[in-house]
């Protein structure tokens, strides 16, 4: 028995919630470990059932409160922010998105970047697509150099890529959804589901239906069997109406029968509203006029009762044209008074330009050719309206654009110019390896992670045998190709997670992370035997090389100088008791 539905529960019958709630049950009230499960909860509960998901984010935020969980607690009120956008309550969602932009912690650019996708977001949702634009894309600056593929990442590019569609830039928004996608595929599928749909409603929006339909195809493909059955019903229906726009009506059937099935067992309103609303345009479209104007009707019910005004806008619009098509004049003029009468305050100058031009068609074959005439002036003003606010909109878009690839541009300079910085302070010059204020970091570095892992790490410090008499016998240039050669010839011996750098003149220090004494004495004596066989007579006849070592592992307490210390006073013993020889500490060998 289906006890969760019994419990009223009958919003999402899909196997993580259902996973997610069992989970749940079984930790106590203030179990910290419930913020996770609270935020995916509310995460895939949000298109399906916002006011569960803003409980879930309520609590989350609760819970991050009581234990102090900074992340936990803005994730979670990111969340809800997210479940007040979803409801459409605007007012609230921006006092929350406000007070997270204070909160969000600039150490953290994913917590910058998801207060400015929340910014974008609400703009959106309130017509002001440049200032949405301008928020998504200081959003992907405060992501500037962060770690790139991460679920935020996948969150700005897909905000991108939606409002360039709206500003009828698809080309440039397929390649922010090719970003979301790759940002989101290791972390979230459900992100991935949602970009491929957008991905189809922006072949859609400019007519490749085919294209469209190919990609909604591999929504449904992508979808889990069994889970997610919101996006589902929303795949289907938008391949349905793909196909009806394709002049494929007759496949479009299967589809949003299946969608609306899933939309009723879910309780989804506004997937119930969409699935009629284009099962009547395939009905209307295949010349099955009664079907057509009872699925208008229920969509129309749906959409009222949700206040989705911009889309019921839209069904009465279509739900006109039928009655038109019916011959009942009066019903098209009755719905098509109150497209104009919702889309009065609305910015939708499209929807107002079509309802006139409908309106002028009614009348005019009414033989009113008055109130033709009216609506056909009307109809040219709205049309011509709405063309110059895409013109703006368009050139609005191309000047944020600009400027965001100008400022993009800035800053991979001074990045490259930093990271020449950083190389050049941290390389020697000579032998291309790192300097001695660079091995000096990985020393004081792996003495930290050698205490606080518990492991053992060797130094081994390295001289060249006699390096005075070489300069002496052969030039300075030769010693210097000497050191050069020293530059290829250690690292290519070492192990990745080894280091060696020059120290200095012509000693040189290899850090051995993890590596007990005897391994780095090993690896040291396959150095020293590999600088010996060398064939040094390659850079002058008559020239040969030896080195010699010295080699201590880090002791309990003791600091970087007084390993390095005792690495060097193993040296000085090699060198005393002959050169071309590896001796390892002895205090800590006796002890070993
Ligand atoms: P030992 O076996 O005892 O180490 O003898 P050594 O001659 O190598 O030791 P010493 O410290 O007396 O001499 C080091 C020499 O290394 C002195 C210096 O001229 C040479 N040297 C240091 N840095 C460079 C460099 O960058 N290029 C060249 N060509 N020589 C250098
Ligand atoms: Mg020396
Ligand atoms: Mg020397």
């Amino acid at each position: 028995m289906d006890t969760r539905r019994a419990a009223g529960h009958a919003g999402a019958p899909e196997d993580v919630v259902a996973d997610t709630e069992a989970r749940l049950a079984a930790l106590r009230a203030d179990d910290v470990l419930r913020i996770p499960l609270l935020l995916l909860l509310a995460r895939e509960l949000l298109r399906v059932d916002a006011a569960r998901s803003m409980a879930c984010a309520v609590e989350a935020e609760r819970l991050g409160d009581l234990h102090d969980d900074a992340p936990g607690r803005f994730a979670a009120r990111d969340a809800r922010a997210m479940a007040l956008l979803f409801r459409s309550d605007f007012d609230d969602a921006q006092h929350l998105i406000e007070d997270l932009a204070q909160e969000a912690s600039p150490a953290r650019p994913d917590e910058v970047a998801r207060c400015r996708v929340l910014r974008g977001i609400l703009l959106q949702r309130r017509g002001d697509l440049p200032k949405a634009l301008n928020a998504a894309f200081s959003a992907l600056q405060a992501l500037d150099g962060a770690s790139g593929r991460t679920w935020v990442a996948g969150t700005v590019h897909n905000l991108i890529g939606n409002l360039l569609v709206l500003y009828g830039d698809v080309s440039g928004a397929l390649e922010h959804y090719v970003e979301a996608v790759e940002s989101f595929e290791p972390h979230s599928l459900q992100g991935v589901i949602v970009v491929s749909n957008n991905v189809g409603m922006a072949h859609h929006e400019v007519g490749q239906y085919d294209a469209a339909i190919e990609a909604f195809r591999r929504v449904l493909t992508a979808l889990p069997t069994g889970g997610q059955a919101y996006f589902r019903a929303v795949a289907l229906c938008n391949l349905g109406l793909a196909l009806v726009e394709a002049g494929r009506s007759a496949e479009a059937f299967v589809p949003l029968d299946e969608a609306r099935a899933i939309c009723a067992a879910i309780g989804s309103q506004r997937g119930l509203g969409l699935a009629h609303h284009n099962l009547a345009r395939a009905h209307h479209r295949v010349g099955d006029l009664a079907a057509a104007a009872e699925h208008y009707d229920r969509s129309l019910a749906v959409r009222a009762a949700a206040a989705e005004g911009q889309d019921h806008a839209e069904t009465l619009l279509f739900a006109a044209e039928l009655e038109h098509d019916l011959g009942h004049g009066d019903a098209a003029i009755a719905l098509l008074e109150r497209v104009l009468e919702t889309t009065a305050a609305a910015p939708s100058t499209r929807l107002r330009s079509q309802a006139h031009h409908a309106l002028y068609r009614v009348h005019r074959a009414r033989g009113d050719l008055a109130a033709a005439l009216d609506h056909h002036v009307a109809y040219h003003d709205a049309s011509k309206d709405f063309v110059d606010d895409r013109t703006r909109q368009r050139q609005q878009a191309l000047a944020i654009r600009f400027e965001v690839h100008r400022l993009a541009a800035q800053n991979e300079r001074e990045r490259v110019r930093r990271d020449r910085f950083e190389r050049l302070s941290n390389t020697d010059e000579l032998t291309g390896l790192p300097n001695r204020r660079a091995v000096d970091q990985t020393l004081a570095q792996e003495l930290r992670e050698a205490r606080a892992l518990e492991r053992s790490v060797c130094v081994a410090v390295l001289d060249i045998d006699r390096f005075k008499d070489v300069n002496d016998a052969f030039s300075h240039a030769v010693g210097d190709a000497v050191l050069r050669a020293f530059g290829a010839l250690l690292p290519a011996r070492l192990r990745s997670g080894d280091t060696v750098g020059r120290y200095g003149g012509e000693e040189f220090v290899v850090v051995f992370p993890g590596a007990p004494l005897e391994a780095a004495r090993g690896t040291c004596e396959r150095l020293r035997s590999a600088i010996a066989s060398y064939d040094w007579a390659r850079l002058h006849p008559g020239l040969a090389v030896t080195a010699s070592f010295g080699v201590a592992t880090l002791a309990p307490g003791e600091s970087v100088v007084e390993w390095v210390a005792r690495a060097d006073a193993a040296l000085y013993r090699a060198k005393a008791a002959g050169r071309d020889r590896v001796v390892v500490d002895v205090l800590a060998s006796a002890a070993g």
